[in-house]
């Protein structure tokens, strides 16, 4: 489905005053209005009535088909994510991919959910573990991959039995009006997960206090994810929250591995990723080659519309967004920092590749996420000065070590919740992914993933 047949359906069956009007972030083009919904409650409750109707064969099915239908329109699904994101299109359909390929994971783990027969102390006792799922799930996504956060979370919601209310972020609605579509197609019972286009606060609130939603999957901020859990009064969390990734470049870092994926770390989703590397921290040695690199990289990378097939990044999500990260760059200038990428330009929401030397913690871009195409650079004597600079942050996300020998020792002392070790790309779909501190808590993708959606109910019997 398109956008505007997207838009026409929802505003068919979902009557409202207040309108969201989404724009394109690369012409500012209106793509569509939706009316906001006031019926949170009502899809909460509709939710409630799926739980324990799927068995888990049937939930497997219904996400392996899901994950192909989604194959089967990745021209379609592509461009919805790059009219309303603005990210590339080569990028956009990467990201539905990675949406199939959870589901196609989910849809495995799904008939794998198994409960224990605990130890026999006494003949007379029998003692079991289920696991159940945890009940409906209120699910809040970002908009920066608006098609792959919801698979992340509604694919394991669904693998493990559980239904789910999602509201996206307000610049990417499309992308998960679509996504529902797709997972009705395949099968999924019409409200087991719906979507709802609403007021921001008012849903949080509701997914707060609703005593039928059982848990809450966020993604976003680390200040919105504070406002939830202090609501949440003892209701299950799942907090995917900010970061502020260090890139450790280490004495005896290989150029080579560098270069290979370190642009790729800095700049994918024009740096709009929890997961992007945030800080450049490099050892004396490798300064200058390091430097070099990064220039270079930035370089060449191309800004533009996502749908130009040069392109290698999109714009910024907003105007707002432009403006903090020039905030950020302003600070930095005015306390040392040095800009090596010369005048910093923009136009629209396009921000050109900007490199910063000379970072230090005093600086706002050393302790704030950047979530845009700014290459920061932070010198320090030794390894050792390296990893007491990349831990010296209260987020606790993604760090990077680039080393050829002393990875797994300084991941060991790294505190944070995912280590990749010369390589970038760790939101697989096998791996726990999740962070530590102000990055949140709970785990997506791998077995835990399920995990978060399931209750254990231990059972004792004496015969
Ligand atoms: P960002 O600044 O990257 O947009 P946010 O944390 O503001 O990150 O947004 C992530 C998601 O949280 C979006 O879907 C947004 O609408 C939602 N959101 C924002 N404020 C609240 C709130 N007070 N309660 C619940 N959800 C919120």
């Amino acid at each position: 489905m398109t956008i505007g047949e997207l838009a026409k359906k929802w505003n068919e069956t979902n009557p409202g005053s207040a309108k969201l009007d989404v724009f394109n972030p690369s012409t500012k083009e209106l793509l569509g209005s939706l009316n906001l919904t006031e019926e949170i409650e009502l899809a909460v409750k509709t939710a409630e009535t799926h739980l324990n109707t799927l068995t888990p064969p049937k939930r497997a099915e219904i996400l392996q088909k899901a994950s192909l239908l989604l194959k089967d329109n990745l021209d379609e699904a592509g461009h919805i994510i790059t009219l309303e994101n603005g990210k590339p299109l080569k990028e956009a359909k990467g990201e539905v991919l990675y949406c199939a390929e959870y589901l196609e994971w989910y849809a495995e783990e799904a008939k794998r959910i198994y409960g224990e027969i605990l130890p026999e102390w006494d003949p007379k006792l029998d003692l079991k573990v289920y696991l159940e799922p945890i009940g409906v799930v209120g699910v809040i996504t970002p908009w920066n991959f608006p098609l792959s956060m919801l698979g992340r979370k509604v694919g394991a919601a669904i693998a493990a039995g559980c239904p789910s209310v999602a509201k996206p972020a307000p610049e990417t609605p499309f992308s998960a009006l679509f996504f529902e579509e797709i997972l009705k197609e395949a099968g999924l019972p019409d409200g087991y997960f719906k979507v709802i286009i609403s007021d921001a606060e008012k849903t949080g609130d509701i997914f707060c206090k609703n005593k039928t939603v059982r848990k809450i999957s966020f993604t976003g901020s680390t200040e919105v994810g504070r406002i939830l859990s202090s609501k949440a009064d003892l209701k299950k969390l799942t907090m995917e929250l900010g970061g502020n990734a260090p890139a450790l470049v280490l004495s005896d870092c290989e150029m080579s591995v560098l270069k290979e994926c370190g642009a790729f770390g800095k700049f994918r989703n024009a740096g709009q990723a929890c997961t992007a590397i945030n800080r450049f921290i490099i050892q004396e040695s490798k300064v200058k080659d390091a430097t070099d690199f990064l220039l270079e990289a930035s370089k060449n990378i191309k800004v533009g519309d996502g749908f130009n097939a040069d392109s290698t990044i999109g714009p910024l999500i907003t105007e707002e967004s432009l403006n903090r990260i020039i905030g950020l760059i302003e600070d930095a200038t005015s306390k040392g920092a040095k800009i090596l990428s010369g005048e910093v330009k923009y136009h629209g929401q396009f921000l050109e590749p900007v490199v910063l030397d000379g970072v230090t913690p005093s600086m706002r871009i050393f302790n704030e996420e950047i979530f845009g195409p700014v290459v920061s650079i932070i010198r320090a004597k030794s390894d050792e000065e390296v990893l007491t600079l990349a831990n010296q942050t209260d987020y606790g996300l993604a760090a990077y070590v680039f080393s050829k020998h002393q990875g797994q020792k300084f991941a060991k002392r790294l505190d944070f919740g995912m280590v990749g070790i010369n390589m970038v790309y760790l939101a697989l779909v096998q791996a726990p992914f999740g962070g530590i501190k102000n990055s949140g808590f709970g785990r997506e993708g791998g077995r835990e993933g399920v995990k978060e959606f399931l209750k254990i109910k231990y059972v004792g019997e004496v015969s």
